[in-house]
């Protein structure tokens, strides 16, 4: 009750900031509020708190089912070994929240003794809130473990990459479609206490831009996400010197479209995004055709996207249930098995949330996406 008071007034304290810096700059930027209420250092909704799991805002896979991680564990083997089973590899995941998805991974591993003397594993995490759920998480881990701020303070190497829901919380840029030019899209303050949307000036737009806005009609609003560009250049970067292979999961859209998506979510539900900064998750979807072309143009190869339930199928999703069962007992067997069918099911997260593996150009394809050439076992 107390953090949840203490929270509230943070968040007054957060609009107070961004409407004094409004009225000394400016609007702001949609990537720049999406920032702030993430990441302010005091008041932002993963810096001051942790908002994952049923007390929390929202839920994710890894806390839905330990499937979910288990599954991804069996994938960063299999691609290890793909890529001729390097001595030393780094597995890092970026935004590894409360470290569910690291600690089932690490159990899939257990039985995996050259495996587990040959990794370590990165945390990339920004938040000292976040990170310290993930050092509880993972106390007993078997394997080295480091926490870095950004991804390019990770030691040289081969490297497997895991990102589940990290990239809908990385901010977005709007642009509204005026004429024949893109505008950014603004947040102002409406001087009655509120926080509205207005429309700056023309911006340079790129390429892509410019091919999209010859279909794009009047008011349109495309989302572009510079923070995952420079991602996906570290990745570029790193896949030239060393074996790398990435696996981003979220939600988003596979064709790129038009339209604002950006969302906030408060105790579950569906929340004003420009309503208390800072006291809900803030998130937009993920435009994955983007990044493939965008990946596949600095060099990566790609694979996918594919639904998440496709995915996570093919991968042995069925059989790692069927032996979850047999060891349940009545209460877990529910529970169990809605777990394993919300991460699936196509009205669920099954369609709406999509894979997409990343290369350097030498390991050969990732499973799923080469079946045959891989058995996933536990
Ligand atoms: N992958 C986790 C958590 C997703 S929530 C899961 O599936 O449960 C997003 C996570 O990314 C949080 O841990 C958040 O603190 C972290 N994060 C958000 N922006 C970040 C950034 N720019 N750099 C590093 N971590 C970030």
């Amino acid at each position: 009750m107390q953090a949840a008071l203490r929270h509230q007034a943070e968040s007054a304290s957060l609009a107070a900031k961004l409407a004094a810096r409004i009225a000394a700059i400016g609007p702001l930027s949609v990537e720049a509020y999406m920032e702030a209420c993430l990441l302010d250092a005091r008041a932002g909704a993963y810096t001051s708190r942790q908002p994952i799991g049923e007390q929390g805002d929202f839920v994710t896979a890894p806390e839905i089912s330990q499937i979910f991680g288990e599954l991804l564990g069996l994938w960063v083997v299999a691609v290890w070994q793909s890529m001729g089973e390097p001595r030393s590899v780094i597995v890092a995941e970026l935004g590894p929240g409360r470290g569910t998805l690291l600690a089932d991974a690490l159990r899939a591993w257990r039985v995996l003794p050259n495996f587990i003397d040959s990794v370590s594993v990165a945390l990339v995490e920004t938040s000292s809130v976040m990170a310290e759920a993930q050092r509880k998480a993972l106390h007993d881990a078997p394997v080295p473990l480091r926490w870095y701020a950004r991804l390019d303070e990770l030691p040289a190497g081969p490297l497997i990459l895991l990102a589940n829901e990290f990239i809908d919380a990385l901010p977005v840029r709007q642009l509204v479609r005026r004429g024949t030019s893109w505008r950014e899209r603004l947040i102002a303050d409406d001087g009655k206490g509120s926080f509205v949307f207005a429309e700056g000036s023309v911006v340079p737009e790129d390429s892509v831009q410019a091919a999209l806005g010859g279909v794009a009609p009047e008011g349109a609003i495309l989302e572009t996400r510079p923070a995952a560009t420079r991602l996906l250049h570290e990745l570029a970067n790193r896949a030239a010197r060393a074996p790398l292979a990435a696996l981003i999961i979220d939600y988003g859209h596979a064709e790129t479209g038009f339209g604002d998506t950006l969302q906030a979510v408060r105790g579950h539900r569906c929340a004003d995004p420009l309503a208390s900064p800072g006291d809900a998750d803030l998130s937009a979807q993920v435009d994955f055709a983007d990044l493939r072309g965008s990946a596949e143009a600095l060099g990566l190869r790609a694979y996918g996207p594919i639904p998440q339930g496709e995915f996570l199928l093919k991968l042995g999703l069925g059989q790692r249930r069927e032996r979850l069962l047999e060891k349940a007992t009545p209460d877990q067997k529910a529970a169990i098995a809605s777990g394993a069918m919300r991460l699936v099911d196509p009205a669920q997260m099954g369609v709406l949330f999509k894979v997409l593996a990343l290369t350097s150009p030498e390991p050969p394809p990732p499973p799923p996406f080469a079946p045959d050439r891989f058995t996933l076992s536990s």
